[in-house]
């Protein structure tokens, strides 16, 4: 008797949508980090994943049940970060019009890549604009969807699939981490925790400069704050979704926070020991396992990578300024 969002079911099914055209990113293990933790530990690469994070499974998963009236029409989002991108390939790739809405001040190379993708880029003022109001304008005048970065069924289920694929190919997990901005990933990724393993405990990561999602699942209230200051660009929500949060009360046990120097410190140790490049926000959940914030010994352990979209130039200013 679920009146959840989703099911494992959602997830399964997305999972089928995305076949072929996602990447199935690998699991990979490490000894060093192994020996270090006292636990097995099984990294979800997503930052291998097409458009360099998991965003692309949510995004093409939405799109992908449009009606044909919807595909004709196209889609709109107001996110400038990795959904953006998402958002302009999966509609590529499905042949449907995509509007991204951006701060005038977006990062050249964001507008670049989404351009790059086939998305039109729509400026606005974030001084002076909303930029919910103008993709909801937008989206009545033009007849476009709006698709959000997280807080959307078809968004929840599609990022769980990266948990599904993980749970297949590792096994049985004692517990499952994840990062935590808006709460798509770890309430889809719950979600085929339930079906996959229900024994397995889910934890999701935050920002300590953010820590909504947390003192929300202390409260069972959902916490709004301003936008918070960290490197982690990706979790700089304010709060969290009416759909992930009812999924995440029910299926989350408990949200940890870590700093942004643990952060650098993570992005440090997958590029020395891992060979990997991961953004802040991709670190968030192997900086907590890394920095004891989860008891992890003795145990199996998924840890999601999300995304490895960072400029290089930033990388090795981050690394350097952190010795
Ligand atoms: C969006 C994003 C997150 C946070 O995902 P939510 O679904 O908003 O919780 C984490 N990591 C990366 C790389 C992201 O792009």
């Amino acid at each position: 008797m679920s009146t959840l969002p989703i099911t494992f079911e959602d997830v399964a099914a997305a999972h089928e949508r995305l076949r072929g055209v996602a990447h199935r990113t690998p699991v990979l293990t490490s000894r060093t980090a192994n020996e270090r933790t006292g636990a097995q530990l099984f990294f979800k690469c997503e930052n291998l994943q097409r458009m360099g994070a998991f965003k692309f499974r949510g995004a093409y998963n939405a799109i992908a049940q449009f009606t044909p009236e919807q595909k004709a029409g196209g889609v709109i989002t107001f996110s400038s970060g990795n959904h953006a991108q998402a958002i302009a390939l999966s509609a590529r790739l499905l042949g449907v019009k995509a509007v991204i809405v951006m701060p005038h001040d977006a990062p050249a190379v964001k507008v670049e890549a989404t351009r790059g993708y086939g998305g039109e880029v729509v400026f606005y003022d974030r001084y002076t604009e909303d930029r919910e109001a103008l993709g909801k304008r937008l989206a009545a005048e033009r007849g476009l969807t709006l698709i959000p970065p997280y807080d959307h069924a078809h968004v929840m289920a599609g990022q769980g699939t990266a948990a599904k694929e993980l749970f297949e190919d590792a096994g049985e997990l004692d517990l499952l981490i994840t990062p935590l901005g808006g709460g798509g990933l770890l309430s889809g990724c719950a979600t085929a925790a339930h079906g996959l393993s229900p024994a397995c405990t889910v934890i999701g990561v935050e920002p300590e400069a953010g820590n909504d999602g947390q003192r929300s699942l202390h409260t069972g209230e959902i916490v709004h704050i301003d936008t918070p200051k960290t490197l982690a660009d990706g979790a700089q929500t304010q709060h969290l979704g009416n759909l992930t949060f009812a999924v995440i009360r029910e299926r989350v046990s408990e949200i940890v926070t870590v700093s942004d120097a643990e952060l650098v410190d993570t992005m440090k140790f997958f590029a020395s020991r891992m060979k990997l490049v991961v953004e802040p926000t991709g670190c968030l959940a192997a900086a907590a396992v890394l920095h004891g914030k989860v008891d992890v010994r003795g145990k199996r352990v998924g840890v999601l990578i999300s995304g490895g979209n960072v400029d290089l130039l930033r990388f090795a200013e981050l690394v350097q300024a952190a010795g």
